[in-house]
């Protein structure tokens, strides 16, 4: 298995990529700024992002997520009880004083007894909310 992790943005949010040895699948989990450098990680690796997994709708967790969709065509998975939360990613910008990343449209909600997969590898999707309303853990 390929790991690679990065704290990413300016509340260094940690970002990873996980890939499958064999064949080059990737997830990338909570894009949330830098993603030229990710990139830099997807393509050291020579993999193929085929799935955005974001843990929760916090803009250091999801604020880069369009701009690795439209650079890997990987669609963006995110629980649909942090839709709302997704729409203010301006005032959460404006709270910490950093410029928004615009609008982040979402492919699939996910949530309990589904899993997000990169080849072989799998990982069982934990509804857990507190932190946000739609807050996940990957098992
Ligand atoms: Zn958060």
């Amino acid at each position: 298995m390929i790991h690679e992790m990065l704290a990413v943005g300016a509340l260094q949010c940690n970002c990873s990529v996980i890939g499958d040895e064999k064949t080059r699948e990737a997830m990338v989990i909570d894009p949330g700024d830098d993603v030229e450098q990710v990139l830099e990680l997807v393509r050291k690796h020579n993999l193929q992002v085929k799935q955005i997994v974001v843990t929760h709708a916090h803009i250091d967790h999801v604020g880069g997520a369009m701009k690795l969709r439209q650079a890997t065509g990987a669609p963006i998975l995110l629980n649909q009880n942090d839709y709302a939360l997704l729409k203010m990613l301006d005032v959460q910008a404006a709270w910490i004083g950093m410029p928004t990343p615009g609008k982040v449209e979402i492919d699939h909600s996910i949530g309990h007894g589904d899993s997000v997969k990169a080849g072989s590898l799998s990982a069982d999707v934990l509804h857990t909310p507190g932190h946000t309303e739609g807050s996940i853990c990957l098992y």
